[in-house]
């Protein structure tokens, strides 16, 4: 084959030779990918569709050594690389524009040890492949709220959902992984093994290797878990959000209620006059004991005059694959997002404006309810900081066309600053679009970003995993 022109670490163009490039194929045991290949458009489509990039050559890795050359063959040329997990970043850094891109999503592997409660995670993973696996043995780790998700990416930022008040974040459920950093090295990591990468895996996203396989602590959930949505009309919408944020505040650790404020979806549970309407919703997860549950949500439940209420038990993978068919892959979407540490009444009443000017139907704003066990870790235990939020908000402005990309990015950037005053000026990293920058150091890391640098400079002086919220080596 002829050189190829790939896009180098400076934003120029190398030209590597078909012989290396040959070289890089022949010893892969996944498949390696040029533009119109077989599984090349695969590779690129990610989550957020206003991301279309179109990487010089994609490795469909197959395992660490897939990992392990592809890292060493863009170090040696200096070529920019993109590392893909599950495609779902909203700022889209699994993928780049003529560089080399290791794409990971086909080692999806799941193995979970019941007796000793733990899995094995591979980093192609969802958290679907995950909560199936685990959930089979009753058995769960906390993770998101969307089963297309990607664990790899999840874990590196954080990674916090309907489990993570009882059982912590998914980083501190972590026991264990196996890191390609930038010289080629397979490391593994753990508490008493390369513990200062250790600690900066934990919520420094993908700055400091590959990592090739997680090992995660896995908790009794479910089969069944007392949940479902609790949908009211918008116009009273400020006595509810008065009264929830006190009952999330006294809640158990086994309780969380996120908020969404939206136009109504046609859901089938939904009276068809309300679709497309402005609603609230309460949306619960009771993670113990289902007598226990009915109590710790009845106070919620009694609030107002909802149009629908379906909480019940459900099997904990239905549940959470309950918002996948609002989150399909294929939309333009733009997000901000803000933590607080309580919800006053000024946020609210800046909150409740913009939702009165909602730019499409699928634009949201979420309010998720943490705290609890993930609170009781100190800010310096792992890399990531944000111990003390209590509230995490995403304005989630979800769109078809490029011709409202405008309107749409517009009315998150002024709802974004109309709450800053509000809010406690931290940012959790995955919720990052990526045009923030100027964000990571202060927002994402706080205290934590020196020590984050330092790391850096240890494990990848060279910034080659520069596509990501970028910490640069401390110099
Ligand atoms: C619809 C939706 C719902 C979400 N809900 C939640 C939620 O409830 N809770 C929550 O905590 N987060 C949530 N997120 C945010 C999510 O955690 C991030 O988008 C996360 O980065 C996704 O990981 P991924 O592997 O799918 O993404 P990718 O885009 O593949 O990767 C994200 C970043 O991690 C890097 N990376 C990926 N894999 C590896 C690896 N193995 N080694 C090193 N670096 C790697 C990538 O290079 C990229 O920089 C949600 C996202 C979406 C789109």
């Amino acid at each position: 084959m002829s050189a190829l022109a790939i896009k180098t670490l400076d934003g120029k163009n190398a030209k590597v030779s078909g012989e290396e490039v040959e070289g890089l194929r022949s010893g892969l045991r996944g498949m390696l990918c040029l533009p119109g290949d077989t599984g090349y458009d695969e590779a690129r489509s990610i989550w957020n569709a206003m991301v279309d990039r179109r990487p010089a050559l994609i490795v469909r890795a197959a395992g660490a050594v897939d990992v392990q050359r592809t890292v060493d063959f863009a170090r040696v040329h200096e070529l920019l690389l993109a590392v893909r997990g599950g495609g779902h970043n909203i700022a889209g850094n699994a993928v780049c524009d003529g560089g080399v891109m290791l794409d990971l999503s086909q080692m999806k592997s799941v193995r979970v040890d019941p007796a000793a409660r733990r899995a094995r995670v591979e980093p192609g993973a969802t958290l679907g492949d995950l909560d199936k696996e685990t959930q089979s043995h009753g058995l769960a780790l906390p993770v998101g709220i969307n089963s297309t998700t990607g664990v790899a990416g999840l874990t590196l930022g954080g990674g916090f959902g309907w489990l993570t008040r009882k059982y912590g974040m998914s980083i501190d459920n972590l026991l264990s992984a196996d890191v390609v950093t930038a010289d080629g090295k397979l490391r593994r990591v753990a508490k008493d093994e390369n513990p200062e990468l250790f600690w900066a895996l934990r919520g420094g996203g993908g700055n400091f290797g590959v990592v090739t396989s997680f090992e995660f602590k896995v908790h009794p959930v479910g089969p069944e878990v007392l949940s479902g949505l609790i949908v009211h009309p918008l116009d009273r919408a400020a006595d509810l959000l008065k009264a929830y944020r006190r009952i999330a505040d006294e809640a158990p650790d086994e309780l969380t209620c996120w908020v969404v404020m939206r136009k109504a979806p046609p859901l089938p549970f939904l009276p068809a006059e309300w679709h497309g309407r402005e609603v609230l919703v309460f949306a619960l997860c009771y993670c113990g004991d289902m007598a226990e549950g009915e109590k710790a949500v009845a106070e919620l439940r009694g609030l107002g005059d909802p149009i629908a209420d379906v909480v019940g038990p459900h099997p904990f993978v239905g549940w959470q694959a309950a918002f996948d068919p609002l989150l399909e892959p294929g939309a333009r979407n733009y997000w901000k997002s803000h933590d607080f540490q309580e919800l006053s009444d000024a946020a609210i009443a800046v909150l409740l404006e913009a939702i009165g000017r909602l730019p499409g139907p699928e634009c949201e704003v979420f309010i998720a309810h943490v705290g609890g066990a993930m609170s009781r870790i100190a800010a310096d235990a792992t890399a990531y900081p944000q111990r003390d939020s209590h509230f995490i908000m995403n304005v989630h402005t979800r769109w078809r066309e490029a011709a409202e990309d405008e309107t749409c990015i517009g009315w998150a950037r002024k709802l974004f600053d109309a709450a800053a005053p509000h809010a406690t000026g931290s940012v959790y990293v995955n919720f990052m679009p990526a045009d923030e920058p100027d964000r990571v150091p202060e927002g994402a890391y706080g205290a934590n970003y020196a020590r984050l640098a330092r790391a850096k400079a240890k494990y990848d002086p060279g910034n080659l995993f520069r596509m990501n919220h970028n910490i640069p080596p401390a110099s």
